[in-house]
């Protein structure tokens, strides 16, 4: 049985205004933040790859992909440039703006799933058109072992409702953040939206909620996985998409489609998002190495478990 995720989205050049400075020409997109995630935690060779770029995408950045375990032969070079989006954040990091956007070879991107890659535990369909996202679904063999990830966005929860529906229809695990949880459900509270959206589709839904951590709900209950209280946090792009590779990569990893699984991935995936956003784009997260991985999980166990049951005592 396959164990590999497949990862469809963006490839990009990201400028980035930060505090901390501006920086240009950041190897970014949704796509290589979440490879490089699953890649940390997934068997070598089996995190796939599928983007465009264009002429300009040094080939130096795919070969860093691949020394990673990356497989990238999905990943189509086009005459043109590569997506590149500029973002200005605010001082304390917790708002940004997209200063341009220049979608270049991703504009007309229809994701060809070679065939080598039709067979998947984990299918994660990044940020794109949601008739993208559905030509993927058409395109992979999936069975019951297949675990279909989705995330989406504002823009695509307004401006393409029905197809958005179509692939709701078919995920088995959404991965939104509060905002866009609300928005597509309609209503403020979280756990509301929660019970909305899953009924649109999605049997599992993940919110997350940025340095607050994130919510699975699923029919197992709630279940909450907090954020790594860091000390310094110097870039927050690519957090999210970090944070739904990680959990794909481990998932693929394990084959595991429990509740149990899940929840036990979602520490591996807010450690990784944890660590992307140490460091201006994915600097950081590049720099993992095992052992600071089991350090940090350790020091999420530390921070959720008092030590004992919890209830009255009598
Ligand atoms: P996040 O911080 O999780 O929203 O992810 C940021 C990454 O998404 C950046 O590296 C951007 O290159 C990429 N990105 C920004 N806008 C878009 C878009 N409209 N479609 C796809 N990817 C985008």
């Amino acid at each position: 049985m396959s164990k590999a995720a497949l990862v469809v989205g963006s490839v990009a050049f990201d400028d980035l205004d930060m505090p901390s400075g501006n920086f240009r020409d950041v190897l970014g997109g949704a796509a290589t933040y979440s490879c490089i995630a699953a890649s940390l935690v997934s068997e070598p060779g089996t995190c796939r790859l599928v983007g465009v770029v264009g002429a300009d995408f040094a080939e130096a950045h795919l070969d860093m992909l691949r020394a990673r375990g990356v497989d990238t032969a999905g990943v189509e070079r086009k005459a043109g440039k590569t997506f590149r989006w500029h973002g200005r954040y605010s001082q304390d990091l917790a708002s940004r703006e997209s200063i341009d956007t220049q979608l270049n070879v991703f504009a007309d991107f229809r994701p060809k799933i070679p065939d080598a890659y039709r067979k998947n535990a984990v299918v994660l369909l990044g940020n794109i058109h949601p008739k993208l996202q559905l030509e993927v679904l058409a395109q992979v063999d999936r069975d019951a072992q297949t675990l279909v990830m989705a995330d989406t966005m504002n823009f695509w929860i307004t401006g393409e409702p029905r197809a958005l529906a179509d692939v709701l229809a078919k995920v088995d695990l959404l991965v939104i953040n509060d905002e866009e949880a609300q928005q597509l459900a309609g209503v403020k509270s979280v756990a509301q939206a929660a019970r909305a959206i899953r009924k649109q589709g999605p049997k599992r839904l993940i919110i997350k909620r940025g340095e607050h951590g994130a919510l699975l709900f699923d029919d197992a209950g709630v279940f909450f996985v907090p954020g790594y209280p860091l000390e310094q946090v110097l870039d927050p792009t690519g957090a999210g998409d970090t944070f739904a590779g990680g959990l794909a990569g481990y998932l693929a990893r394990t084959r595991d489609r429990s509740s149990h699984a899940v929840r036990k991935g979602m520490f591996y995936a807010s450690a990784l998002a944890s660590f992307c956003v140490e460091g201006i784009g994915a600097e950081r997260l590049l720099a993992v190495k095992k052992g600071d991985l089991d350090e940090r999980l350790a020091a999420f166990t530390a921070m959720v478990d008092y030590g004992g049951a919890l209830g009255f005592v009598e």
